[in-house]
């Protein structure tokens, strides 16, 4: 509501990794940062992991991060997931070490990531001229912020991004860090050269264009930008 009621709005986002939307910088600081926790379960809803037992090693480290308490492990110790309490976060996804944990990539992070620019709409409807949007491209991390652990950059800090435009924002900040080399120690194993895609290498399944593309449609802003450095 407060939002809501705001005559203007600055948004200050940290752009990194993203284990549903392949990367998540100002349109998911809005879309999701901004909606009420019903919003954001909403925008949630349709993902719904699949375990599998055959690569369940019954480590338990899904069932530690499962902010939820909806995994378990069974005595035979494989993973199993109570349905009525999974929110969808994806956390589990993103910790498990066997990639026993998965969903229907093309489909569901899709519809995530629509959900979120539509909640982005929202969050600026009525104030498109009075909001401002700063980008902190530092410390690009693989995974969000929202996990209680952080893994190493996948590329180095490139500074901060304005614009009033969220899609140009987004769409500069991605190709600023895909334009780098990877860091020596991060967790990526290919796209690593400068030119190559960092988000794709992290999450080969997740197609992040599809939110700068939807937003584009939606008329939030425009993937066409020009850096000006200062
Ligand atoms: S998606 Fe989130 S809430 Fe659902 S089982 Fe995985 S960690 Fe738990
Ligand atoms: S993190 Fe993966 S391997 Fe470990 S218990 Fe969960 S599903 Fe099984």
């Amino acid at each position: 509501a407060d939002v809501i009621q705001a005559d203007s709005l600055i948004s200050a986002a940290h752009f990194k990794g993203h284990e549903l939307a392949g990367f998540g910088g100002t349109i998911k600081n809005l879309g999701m940062g901004c909606a009420s926790r019903k919003g954001k379960l909403a925008q949630h809803c349709e993902i719904s992991p699949e375990f599998d037992a055959k690569k369940c090693i019954g480590c338990g480290e899904c069932v530690a991060h499962c902010p939820a308490d909806a995994i378990e492990l069974l005595k035979e110790k494989k993973a199993k997931k109570d349905s009525d309490k999974c929110i969808g976060c994806g956390e589990c996804i993103a910790v498990c070490p066997e990639e026993a944990v998965s969903i229907p990539w093309d489909s569901d992070t899709a519809r995530f990531q629509k959900k979120m620019v539509e909640y982005t709409v929202g969050v600026l409807k009525d104030k498109e001229d009075r909001a401002f949007h700063l980008s902190f491209v530092s410390r690009v991390t693989p995974q969000c912020d929202c996990y209680g652990f952080s893994d190493a950059p996948l590329v180095k800090d490139l500074g901060i991004l304005a614009s009033k435009d969220p899609v140009a924002i987004d769409q500069a900040s991605v190709d600023l860090v895909n334009a780098q080399p990877a860091l020596a120690d991060c967790c990526l194993e290919t796209n690593r050269g400068p030119g190559e895609d960092k988000f794709r290498g992290v999450y080969p399944h997740i197609d992040w264009s599809i939110q700068l593309g939807y937003a584009e449609e939606l008329g939030l802003g425009s993937r066409d930008y020009e850096l000006v450095y200062i």
